[in-house]
């Protein structure tokens, strides 16, 4: 099996959702779904073309009241490029009978290619094969090619190439009572081979530009076809009629240049995009620099494995190249000039509208280690809406910054204030906001950006700020207990989202979370740390600023040795002060009654029950703690707090938590697979596969065609990269302490480290680490329990 090839091969309308999805092809600019260049949104197909960062805020009243909500906006369609016998229908899959239908998706090279065979109700048999591109080297263009050969007839045919303005945001259907219109048209024109449109979004004002130029191509030569010209409100087509005669290939191609006005170095978006593609050459001068971008791209993140037993893992290799693909696809070199966050969807799909939550996550191991630069690019994307967590956290109460759980275009919390069960067809209440974590996770996420780069500058001059302004919240939200002589933190949700109040309570909100107590303390012990390493002048210079006073750091440290944390009679750790209490959840019988219950929050309120009643969970909530610190952390933040670290509590811990939780999100999967690794390693390896099966087989039944889930995906290959590595960057060194799977042989993967770049290869009793030759100082790699220094172009073997 081809691991570089992701194949469908037959038309499946019940699954074509699925594969627009996840044969999105993008560049961190926009991404355009997998949908064919036919079709249009209807209940089968849904093209979708985002921008990065493409936002609109629409109001709606529903349930009595008027609710706004930040979209990503669906853009002008780009892809419309079709044909007819001349007089005959538009080709479409209804009608007519297809006689062979294959779709491939080349990882390696970034096509999306469809190759149909159909018989036309007047028994016209014709081979059609579309190929598309989204160019990985220049973000604005795209192109397809449209391969047209006549089997059995020869005849006139139309083709036609438009560009389509009139689309709405109809991709999820549990949105669909909302507003969905966001742009209005502004301009179409034509003149010689191009059409032109312009739209703009209603409220946020982006204006969208895109041009495109069709020409009509017999045996490799130009045909001079005068196209002629079809306007309406926000559409434009060009139309050609040619001869095609049998088995005589006839090629059309359409080369697009799609800008807004948010692009740099530009006039205005449409001039720009008409001169843009006036430049352009063929399809194939596209495709050539298109692949050289993807190839410089895989040289970086390619993970080479060799099993034990090749032909069990075929399809595992393939998929961890999808999942790389897609991340690639979402954030690439592009983002390093973008204001754009990491979106938990992808730009996909428009479910959860192309927010940006905690997911970042599980997605910055892959970047950090890679391309480093686009994680920062991505932490500028919080900086820059700094001040609008500042403004949040002032106007509850607190001091200092608190992001939002869901956050779009300026920095708000954009998380629905109620939200549609479908199971039910009730609006309820939407208290997901109350996930402080995701504080701690950008702080998490700016640390160890730190250790991977060493980036002192972005430390100093933005990092620092923000991890210090997120200290002074948790310093802020946290509460002292005389009856414990502890702090607390209340009235917060941790990860689990199925919990967001007491049973029969009022007040939405849980206390004493251990995740989010663990991870505030260690945000406040870290920002001490993060003041130490500051270059003297920049420390004065941002304490003077934020009227940082000693009194206040003296206080996070007592407060990071004074948390309290809450631990069940039997010694385990408690999701949140209280879980103790709740009933025992009948599983089995739920099992039974509905097969599917991931997701049990919806299938509760169905039945006017709530998940706040039982010991379940959605996904790890503790358990994040043993994903994100190694014992040795946990430790230490266990002796500074002064509780007794007992040596079986993280196997007891994930025990008790793994028999509770229904996984109703995917990033669950990768998580409780990585905490198993390395004490029970055939339930570790079962979640692996399960976690790599989330998007390609859409486990959560119907979400992936709605957006993939780039969390789930960038984890799962990150389980490969640093859990069964025993990859950490911590106290300036790169541990390694691997444990290769079985099924493993071997693994080779390349690092950026510290201005290094290593080679790694690991077998089950080596490791090979080489630095190429390049100017950077020696870095500490520690293997096992040895310190080794590795200085460029040196190679370290150690035996395990
Ligand atoms: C999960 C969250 C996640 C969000 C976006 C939810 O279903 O519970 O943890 O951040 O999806 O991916």
């Amino acid at each position: 099996m081809n691991s570089w090839l992701f194949v469908y091969e037959g038309f499946n309308p019940d699954e074509e959702g699925l594969r627009e999805a996840l044969c999105t092809l993008g560049n961190g600019y926009f991404a355009t779904r997998g949908a064919g260049a036919e079709t249009q949104a209807d209940k089968v197909h849904y093209p979708g073309t985002y921008l990065a960062g493409g936002y609109n805020r629409l109001k709606t009243k529903i349930a009595g009241k008027v609710i706004e909500n930040e979209d990503l906006v669906n853009l002008p369609n780009w892809l419309p490029l079709n044909f007819r016998p001349k007089g005959g229908k538009w080709f479409n899959l209804r009608d007519g009978e297809i006689l062979s239908y294959r779709q491939e998706l080349n990882l390696k090279e970034g096509v999306l290619v469809r190759k149909i065979r159909f018989r036309d109700t007047k028994g016209r048999e014709t081979t059609m094969t579309n190929s598309r591109l989204v160019h990985m080297g220049d973000p604005h263009k795209a192109a397809q090619k449209l391969e047209l050969t006549a089997e059995n007839w020869s005849g006139q045919i139309e083709i036609s190439g438009a560009l389509d303005g009139r689309i709405i945001n109809a991709g999820v259907e549990r949105y669909k009572a909302l507003n969905s219109k966001h742009l209005e048209p502004l301009e179409t024109r034509a003149s010689g081979d191009l059409i032109h449109l312009k739209t703009q979004t209603n409220q946020s004002e982006l204006r969208i530009a895109i041009s495109a130029r069709t020409k009509l191509y017999s045996d490799g030569q130009l045909l001079s076809v005068v196209p002629r010209t079809m306007e309406r409100k926000g559409y434009i087509c060009h139309l050609f009629t040619a001869h095609l005669e049998e088995g005589e290939p006839l090629c059309a191609e359409k080369v697009i240049s799609l800008h807004t006005s948010r692009d740099k170095g530009i006039s205005e978006c449409s001039l720009e995009s008409e001169k843009d593609v006036q430049r352009t050459g063929s399809f194939d001068d596209l495709f050539r620099t298109h692949k050289l971008a993807w190839k410089h791209l895989w040289e970086r993140f390619q993970i080479e494995l060799d099993w034990t037993n090749p032909s069990d893992h075929d399809d595992h290799e393939l998929i961890l190249n999808l999942y790389t693909f897609h991340l690639l696809q979402t954030s690439s070199y592009y983002a390093m000039d973008m204001d754009v966050g990491v979106p938990s969807r992808g730009w996909h799909g428009e479910a959860y509208r192309g927010h940006i939550f905690w997911d970042e996550l599980f997605i910055f191991p892959l970047l950090n280690l890679r391309i480093p630069e686009i994680t920062r690019a991505l932490l500028m994307y919080r900086y820059r809406r700094l001040s609008e967590a500042r403004e949040a956290a002032r106007q509850e109460g607190y001091q200092g910054a608190m992001y939002p759980w869901q956050s779009g275009s300026d920095g708000k919390e954009e998380s629905q204030k109620i939200h549609l069960n479908p199971k039910s067809g009730r609006w309820i209440p939407d208290n997901s906001r109350l996930q402080r974590h995701v504080n701690a996770a950008i702080a998490y996420n700016i640390w160890h950006y730190y250790q991977v780069t060493n980036d002192m500058e972005f430390l100093s001059f933005y990092g620092a700020e923000m991890f210090l302004e997120i200290a002074r919240f948790w310093g802020s939200i946290a509460t002292y207990n005389s009856d414990h002589d502890r702090y607390e933190i209340l009235g917060i949700m941790g990860p689990d989202e199925y919990h967001d109040s007491y049973p029969d309570s009022e007040r939405p909100g849980l206390d004493n979370n251990s995740y989010t107590n663990i991870m505030a303390v260690w945000v406040l012990w870290r920002a001490l740390e993060v003041l130490d390493l500051l270059p003297e002048d920049r420390r004065r210079a941002l304490c003077d600023m934020l009227g940082l006073k000693p009194e206040e750091i003296e206080a996070w440290d007592y407060i990071s040795r004074r948390m309290r944390l809450v631990f069940h009679e039997d010694g385990i750790l408690t999701q949140f002060e209280g879980y103790e209490d709740l009933e025992e959840f009948d599983w089995e019988g739920y099992r039974k009654k509905y097969g599917d219950i991931h997701r049990l929050d919806r299938i509760l309120e169905a039945e006017d029950d709530t998940p706040n009643r039982y010991k379940l969970s959605k996904q790890a909530d503790v358990l994040m703690l043993f994903y994100l610190f190694s014992a040795e952390e946990l430790e230490a933040i266990f002796q500074r707090l002064g509780y007794e670290f007992k040596p079986d509590l993280i196997p007891k811990t994930i025990d008790y938590y793994e028999r509770r939780t229904s996984h109703g999100s995917t990033l669950s999967s990768v998580v409780h697979s990585w905490v198993l690794a390395r004490s029970l390693r055939p339930g570790s390896w079962e979640l692996f596969t399960k976690a790599l099966e989330s998007d390609v087989a859409d486990v959560q039944g119907g979400t992936t065609p709605e957006g993939i889930h780039l969390g789930a995906m960038a984890g799962t290959v990150d389980l490969v990269q640093r859990c069964y590595t025993g990859l950490e960057t911590r106290g300036d060194i790169l541990w390694l302490n691997p444990q290769l799977p079985e099924y493993l042989r071997r693994l080779e993967l390349r690092l950026c480290y510290r201005g290094h770049c290593i080679e790694l290869e690991l077998t089950p009793n080596r490791i090979q680490v080489s630095s190429h030759p390049t100017v950077a100082r020696p870095v500490k790699i520690r293997v096992k329990d040895e310190i080794h220094l590795l200085a460029p172009g040196e190679t370290k073997k150690v035996a395990v």
